[in-house]
This record gives C-alpha cells, sequence and structure tokens, in this order.
C-alpha cells in the first residue's frame, strides 16, 4: 500500500464492483480496484441509477432518430432518456471540476467514451459516445479520460495514468502559482516527459512559453494547456525514450568515466532492444545524478516521478 493520494479520478460505479447495472450486477475491474485503487482516491457515479432509472431496469441504447441520437428503452422506446443523462452530468460538475481523470465503461450508451453502438434501421454503428460521457468531455475538454478495456494495454495505462498526474500538477500551478514564470517551471519540469512524445511539438511548446512576456496571461496558459494534452495523448515511441535518454546522459559528459559511459550505453541500447523496461535506463541515469547533481535535471518529472507513474515504467 502507498501513501493515500490527493488525486481524485471519476469512474463508472460499477468498474469498482458496485451493482449497479440493469441486471444488479457490476464489471469490477481487478486492476483499478487491486492496482490504482492505491495510487488514486475515486469517485464513483452510475448516472442512469442517478437519473432514477432503478436497479434492475430496462436496457438502453442508442439509436438515430432523424439524424440526431437519441437514447431510449430497448423495448419501450418511448423511454427517452437522453436529456436526463446529459442534464446529470451538467448538475455533477460541483465534483467533476476537483477530477485529474475519469475512468468510464466501455460500450455503454451513458458512460462509454467512444465506439458506442448507435442502432437505425440497418446495422448499428460503432460511432457513438455514452450520453453522460459526452457532456463530460465537453465540459472538460482536457480532462484525461479512458476505458477500463484500454488500459489493460500497457502503453495506453501508461499514457493515461501519466496524463493525470501531469493534469493534476497542472491544477496545483494553477491554484498556487498562476503566472508567467509558474508557467516556465511547470514546463521545464515536464520537458523530459513532453520530448518521450513528440520532440517536436515539444520545443515548440517550449517556445511558445519563452517569446511570451505574460501578457494575455489567461490566454497563453489556455493555449499551452491545449498543446500540453495533445501531444500527452501522443503515445511516447521507444525511439523517442531512447532520444530523451541520449539527450539526459549528455549532461553527464564531463563526469562520468569510460567504463559508465559503456554501461549507460549498453543499458541504453538494451531498452531500445526491448531486452529491459524504460525503469533500468532510469534508474541508472538516477544514480549517476546523484552524484553529479544538475540542477535543471534534478527537478525533472522525467527523471523522478511520482511513484505512482514510477511503476509503470516496469511494463515499457
Ligand atoms: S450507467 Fe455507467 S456506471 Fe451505471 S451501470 Fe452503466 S456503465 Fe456502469
Amino acid at each position: 500500500m502507498h501513501a493515500a493520494s490527493q488525486i481524485k479520478i471519476g469512474i463508472s460505479s460499477c468498474l469498482l464492483g458496485e451493482p449497479v447495472r440493469f441486471d444488479s450486477g457490476h464489471k469490477k475491474n481487478a486492476y483499478i480496484t487491486g492496482v490504482l485503487n492505491d495510487y488514486f482516491e475515486f469517485v464513483p457515479f452510475c448516472p442512469e441509477v442517478a437519473i432514477g432509472l432503478g436497479i434492475p431496469r430496462e436496457t438502453i441504447r442508442l439509436v438515430s432518430i432523424d439524424n440526431a441520437v437519441r437514447c431510449v428503452g430497448t423495448k419501450n422506446t418511448d423511454l427517452d432518456v437522453t436529456k436526463k443523462l446529459d442534464d446529470v452530468a451538467e448538475e455533477q460538475r460541483h465534483w467533476h471540476d476537483d477530477l485529474s481523470g475519469y475512468i468510464v465503461k466501455k460500450d455503454s450508451p451513458s458512460c462509454g467514451m467512444e465506439r458506442v453502438k448507435i442502432y437505425s434501421k440497418g446495422a448499428p454503428n460503432r460511432k457513438g459516445i455514452g450520453i453522460y460521457a459526452k457532456r463530460l468531455m465537453d465540459n472538460y475538454p482536457f480532462l484525461p479520460v479512458e476505458e477500463e478495456g484500454r488500459l489493460e494495454n500497457a502503453q495506453l495505462r501508461e499514457n493515461f495514468i501519466h496524463r493525470v498526474y501531469i493534469y493534476s500538477r497542472w491544477k496545483n500551478m494553477c491554484a498556487e502559482d498562476f503566472s508567467i514564470s509558474g508557467l516556465q517551471q511547470f514546463h521545464a519540469k515536464h520537458k523530459y516527459i513532453l520530448m518521450s512524445h513528440n520532440q517536436q511539438q515539444a520545443r515548440a511548446l517550449g517556445a511558445l512559453l519563452a517569446n511570451s512576456n505574460g501578457d494575455e496571461l489567461n490566454a497563453l496558459a489556455d493555449q499551452y494547456l491545449h498543446s500540453l494534452m495533445a501531444i500527452l495523448k501522443i503515445i511516447a515511441t521507444k525511439k523517442n525514450h531512447v532520444n530523451t535518454l541520449q539527450h539526459l546522459q549528455g549532461y553527464l559528459k564531463t563526469n562520468i568515466d569510460a567504463d559508465d559511459k559503456a554501461e549507460l550505453n549498453a543499458v541504453i541500447a538494451d531498452y531500445r532492444n526491448g531486452l529491459l523496461p524504460l525503469i533500468v535506463p532510469i534508474t541508472l541515469l538516477r544514480h549517476h545524478f546523484r552524484k553529479y547533481p544538475n540542477e535543471y535535471i534534478t527537478q525533472s518529472y522525467y527523471m523522478a516521478p511520482h511513484p505512482g507513474e514510477l511503476m509503470l515504467l516496469n511494463d515499457i
């Protein structure tokens, strides 16, 4: 068990094992309840129960009616809960405001994030978004949102959790030091993480801040956050991690001897070739930077992520 986190993540109640589904069942997810639960404070919510559909209840689904997507009863098509599900999402803003992420149940006409079936006269298409989830994502376009099924993929999981931590740190920065220097410090701490996602875009984002004198701070912060979260959505590749590791290695070139350099090169090469997880070259770099500290590198989250982020590096 790790220290309790203040980072709040909203979640479809059924994923925590609450018996709120149409058939009084649940969809308890072992990874969420067994691992992520140690790092985050989950805030469960079932929109269908919240709008009074009851347990058990008739199933609902998305249908295309006159070019509009409606959420109606599977048997009783007069039961149209589209507006109720949209309204109930709007009504939850008072706690949604505090979230740094949201995990939703896939395929649900209420909670699904993408690829939810929309029925029409022919075969259903997979272009739907759950009504509650859509309002949530429209209200909070930068909030990291992910489905439980996609969390089984190590890269997608790592990507989502990184976004949660970074979004949380962004919110803290905005609350504690919303200034041009606060923004620049935030960027300095995340620069190498951003580089591991996309080097060109990370540099452009740095230039955006460097070339600003702090005028129009709100507009600048909006633009920065928009680009930040877009870059973070790009899956970090091995190639970009290797470039980032080599960049960090460059800070040590006058400090470490030939043997240490060769060892570091070998470990980075083994990571590149899939023989070692990312945590190994990072641990070795951290060891050298402990001996030869560099102020800029010490503050970087790439080298010293939160324990919750660190555990993920074992997988990639
Ligand atoms: S509405 Fe959402 S939380 Fe409720 S049972 Fe369906 S998927 Fe789970």
